[in-house]
């Protein structure tokens, strides 16, 4: 985020919570404990994890240099909270207050210029306990987090202690901290660097980032003060002409607070463009001359695209923006950061209590470094979509939303930042699947768990955390360390249909974060040992457990789908101008080759022609 911010000096509504700087018990009674566990940053990432790890007995020090939460007071930041942190913070009760005090929402309006083209719906189905989105403060969850972390005993949260010196060694690292007291060195068998985009821990052990690049594109951020509204509907404009053809993003948070998010490199001077008075101009235009409204927060901000070679140093591991950074769109960065703890703290318990090798922790490094990747790439093109920089980047741009205006089935194309999800772990060697794949690619091997009503309640309430057993259509003793759950055809067909549950029943076998590790087809108490003896046994470099399944031909994924589209941009941004139609003809003439059907062609031109006479009208730029 850029320095030039406006805030008024007092925001009715709000006050931070300050809490209260102790006296370590290093400078107190000059005690030298060797932690199992030391988390810099009390930000998302370091506040789950060390409460993911306090609840499962791990004695952890959580260290935060600031003494509130938010960054830089009521600064505004990440808002939208996706399902599967709200799955995640459901264990520890934190998941019912962000619900309780935010705005949930599952749709969004896309709109090209002024036009409203469809309305997505995130989550259609009903019977899911958690909605696709909850809309709120980050201060807020950080708080809600904080609160809950007071009640955890095992974690020790000490408030204005800023780490300053890390010195790794084989078995343990050594970190120096500067209190109010003075300063004094902890020691800890793992480290988690969670101390965000400017990470020390990352700076003092030179951790490299594989890639590292800041965007050119310049957004600013209004939040304002407004009646809330009944319809809960996130906007996406692109192209909108009362933002000079720039993007607009608008929605609404606690408090009858609203984000709008305006894209401004397109004037000629963006810094001007966060002016509190050019932005009162723009949003006049947006809402109505008589609409009212108060400014609580503007903030121009740009966004750098990074993340490290590797998420584990020895015995420092990294999470959140220490480990990566991205765009907002699609609001994965503080999302990410929360699977990452969630991904990490059951493995490290079960490597503390010397249950499993400590070779289980480079799966951390292997799932959340793709997640990692997955992440800045997704929304790295998102940006590209919403502010294509180039004429083949605009062209195909524009051409998909032609298509998407007509045809449905063409939404999916449309990158107006794609929202966060759980990741999945298809490559994990954690995974296994025995016999013939069953038919639920949702629920295969790496897949967070579907959700669904069982019973009077919800499936994920019953996985708490451990690692479980769901007999579907039978029943069998769990394996040693781990809970059965008998679930009965009648009355839960919906959960059978999403788990792909064949007559003969069928065994799925989770791990205590939540995530599918293995299942088969009827009831097999051995691949649920199997399974767990696996994860407990796991060795680097052994051989996998499961190849990955081969995808159902057919169908692109939505990375591969925006692939193409930046391949498609490349092919005209590397033709002359005149040679460009013919390029798109040959191109044509070759793709309807490689489909081979002669009634799926003609459909495609007919749709590229409705496309064209849908968009001579209307007039619309290039
Ligand atoms: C405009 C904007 C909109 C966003 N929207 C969303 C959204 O809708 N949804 C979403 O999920 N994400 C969103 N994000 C991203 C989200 O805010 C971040 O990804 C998230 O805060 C990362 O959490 P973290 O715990 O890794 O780091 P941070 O939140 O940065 O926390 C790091 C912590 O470390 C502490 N610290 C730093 N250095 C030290 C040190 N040396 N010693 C001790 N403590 C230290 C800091 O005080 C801080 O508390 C948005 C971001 C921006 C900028």
């Amino acid at each position: 985020m850029s320095a030039r911010t406006f805030q008024p000096d007092r925001m009715a509504g709000y006050t931070l919570p300050v809490y209260q700087a102790r006296t370590p018990p290093e400078i107190a009674r000059g005690e030298q404990a060797l932690y199992p566990v030391i988390v810099v940053g009390a930000g998302l990432g370091g506040l789950t994890a060390a409460l993911e790890l306090g609840e499962r007995g791990v004695r952890t020090v959580l260290l935060d240099e600031d003494d509130t939460v938010g960054a830089a007071g009521l600064s505004s930041r990440g808002i939208c909270y996706a399902k599967r942190s709200l799955e995640i913070f459901d264990r520890f009760g934190v998941a019912e207050r962000v619900r309780a005090k935010g705005v949930t929402w599952n749709e969004g309006d896309v709109y090209a210029g002024l036009e409203r083209m469809y309305r997505f719906n995130l989550q259609p189905e009903r019977d899911q306990k958690y909605p696709a989105f909850v809309n709120l403060q980050q201060f807020y969850v950080e708080q809600y987090l904080v609160e809950r972390i007071m009640r955890t005993p095992a974690v020790d949260l000490r408030w204005k202690n800023r780490v300053v010196d890390v010195r790794p060694g084989p078995d343990g690292v050594e970190v120096e901290v500067e209190c109010p007291d003075g300063r004094y060195r902890a020691r800890c068998q793992w480290l988690l660097g969670a101390d965000g985009a400017h990470s020390v821990v990352r700076e003092k052990l030179g951790a490299k980032d594989a890639e590292s690049a800041l965007s050119e594109d310049q957004w600013c951020i209004t939040d304002i003060r407004m009646s809330p509204s009944a319809e809960v509907v996130r906007k996406a404009y692109v192209d909108n002409p009362l933002n000079a053809g720039g993007a607009i993003w608008y929605h609404q948070m606690a408090d009858g607070i609203w984000r709008t998010d305006w894209q401004v490199s397109q004037y000629p001077d963006p810094a001007r463009e966060t002016e509190p008075g050019r932005v009162t101009e723009r949003l006049k235009k947006l809402l109505g001359p008589d609409v009212p409204f108060e400014l609580v927060w503007v903030g121009p901000w740009r966004f750098r695209r990074r993340y490290l070679e590797r998420m584990r140093h020895g015995r420092v591991l990294f999470l959140g923006d220490a480990a990566a950074q991205h765009s907002p769109f699609g609001a994965r960065g503080g999302n990410r950061a929360i699977q990452d703890a969630n991904n990490l703290a059951w493995k490290l318990a079960l490597v503390l209590e010397g249950k499993a090798h400590e070779d289980l922790i480079e799966t951390y490094d292997s799932e959340r470094g793709f997640a990692a990747r997955e992440n800045v790439e997704h929304a790295s093109r998102a940006a590209t979509f919403i502010g294509p920089q180039t004429h083949g980047e605009r062209l195909v741009r524009n051409a998909i939303l032609d298509l998407a205006r007509a045809d449905p089935a063409m939404r999916p194309l449309v990158n107006v930042g794609r929202l966060s999800v759980a990741t999945e772990y298809a490559d994990s060697p954690l995974n296994l699947e025995r016999g013939a794949p069953l038919e639920a690619p949702l629920a295969a091997p790496g897949c967070a768990a579907p959700d669904g009503r069982l019973g009077e309640g919800y499936f994920v309430d019953r996985l708490q955390g451990q690692f479980s057993v769901a007999w579907f259509g039978g029943e069998a003793p769990a394996p040693r360390g781990a809970q059965a759950i008998a679930v009965p055809r009648a009355g839960n067909e919906a959960l059978f249909a999403r788990y792909g549950v064949p007559p003969e029943g069928a065994t799925y076998v989770f791990r205590p974060d939540g995530h599918v590790l293995a299942r088969c087809r009827g009831i097999d108490p051995g691949l649920a040992r199997e399974a767990i003896d696996g994860v407990l046994g796991y060795r680097a470099g052994a051989a996998r457990r499961a190849p990955p399944a081969a995808r159902a031909p057919g169908r692109l994924s939505p990375l591969e789908a925006d692939r193409l589209y930046d391949a498609f941009a490349a092919l005209l941004d590397g033709s002359a101008p005149e040679e460009r139609e013919r390029t798109l003809a040959r191109l044509a003439v070759l793709l309807a080759g490689e489909l081979g059907d002669y009634a799926k062609v003609l459909a495609a031109i007919d749709a590229a022609a409705d496309s064209d006479r849908m968009r001579a009208p209307s007039g619309r730029r290039e």
